[in-house]
């Protein structure tokens, strides 16, 4: 039993691949690129969106976003206080200051009840993030950053094809970030990202921001930019591998479901909540359970692989500290933190095994088989 198939999904495109590295080395075109401007295409058309920006990683596309906006010193964003650090270490690297919110019990990702009270004079922005592979709540969040013109920066890290109604993950703010890190749902060979837009002006500075503030004849620099650049070897990988990811995220949404008609009786443990008209791509299937270091003994004797995402909230972590929020400002968020659980879902995740997880999950919290 393993928490990742990574193997397996090479071993779906690795022939095909083979194939495009040799002619990507024989032709030397490296950075940039031919696959790169194929790929942002073919993902700009998965996200229903009028354009995409190939990036180096998820945390670029998040602090670029930032940056093409002119967020920086003296203003104010609006993240969630749960979920992975970089949500807010792009805030901070451009000079502003993370204002956290807590999130909501079900869904996990931010109360939307709760954004209008973080709201002053210097906020800017919001970045709602899609935790765990499911939509924050962005009808309201689109309302509410209407009402105070605010823009809204989706942290779309964990939510390639994700949905509400017909609207996909990536497309509903007014940018889309999307990481490629190995492990999320449609995963690179190494680091990659992506910005999502529906704008041609941030479109065209994004362009610049990514490739060291370069203007289109390549040898002017008109503003302060970033090397941020997209590999095209990664771009081929991620070509292949998004040709697949429906297939993939198909399986996944199955063996939820199994997790979820299996668990849902169990006393003691919570099963991920999907809201009326929202499409789950559960890059993460998350349990709550009042029994969690009992059960993480049973999982390690039996060995079962799992994950705790996250362990502590961002308002707690010692890199914020700067911030100066303390235990207690965000209950939600550390009752999450300490219940949370992740089980394996990946696409080859077999029905076989998600029964032995879930029995080990009925005698922990039972006592019995
Ligand atoms: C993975 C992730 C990121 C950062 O992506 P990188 O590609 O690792 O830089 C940002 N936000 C969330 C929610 C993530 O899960």
């Amino acid at each position: 039993m393993e928490l990742f198939d990574l193997d397996r999904q090479y071993s779906a495109i690795k022939k095909e691949f083979s194939k495009k590295i040799n002619s990507i080395l024989e032709n030397s075109d490296f950075i940039l690129g031919q696959e790169v401007r194929a790929f942002e295409e073919e993902f700009s058309k998965f996200c229903h969106t009028k354009y995409a920006v190939g990036l180096n990683s998820g945390t670029d596309a998040l602090f670029l976003s930032l940056k093409c906006l002119g967020i920086g010193l003296g203003h104010e964003v609006i993240v969630p206080s749960f979920s992975f650090i970089a949500t807010s270490f792009a805030v901070s690297y451009t000079g502003a200051k993370p204002v956290f919110v807590d999130i909501d019990l079900d869904t996990y990702s931010i109360d939307t009840k709760l954004i209008e009270k973080a709201v002053t004079k210097n906020t800017k922005a919001i970045i709602p993030v899609h935790l765990f592979g499911l939509c924050a709540n962005m009808p309201q969040i689109l309302k509410i950053a209407q009402k105070h013109k605010l823009y809204v920066i989706e942290d779309s890290a964990q939510a390639h094809g994700a949905k509400i109604k017909n609207q996909f993950s990536g497309s509903i703010g007014h940018f889309g970030c999307f990481s490629f890190y190995p492990t999320k749902n449609l995963g690179a060979a190494g680091d990659a990202g992506m910005i999502t837009t529906n704008s041609k002006t941030h479109y065209r500075k994004l362009l610049q921001l990514r490739d060291c503030g370069r203007d289109k004849k390549r040898y002017e620099h008109i503003i302060v930019g970033y090397n941020s650049r997209l590999d095209n070897i990664q771009a081929a990988f991620l070509r292949l591998k998004l040709a697949k990811l429906a297939k993939w995220t198909a399986k996944r949404i199955i063996n939820a479901n199994t997790y979820n008609r299996l668990l849902k009786d169990i006393e003691g443990t919570v099963t991920p909540f999907t809201p009326k008209g929202f499409k789950h791509v559960y890059h993460v299937y998350s349990i709550r359970t009042n029994k969690r270091s009992r059960l993480i003994g049973e999982f390690e004797r039996n060995k079962i692989p799992f994950s705790i995402f996250y362990r502590l909230p961002l308002h707690l972590q010692k890199s914020n500290r700067y911030l100066k929020y303390k235990i207690g400002d965000f209950p939600v968020a550390e009752k999450v933190s300490k219940e949370i659980l992740s089980l394996p879902i990946h696409p080859n995740f077999k029905k076989k095994d998600i029964l032995k997880i879930v029995s080990i999950i009925r005698k922990v919290h039972y006592g019995k088989n």
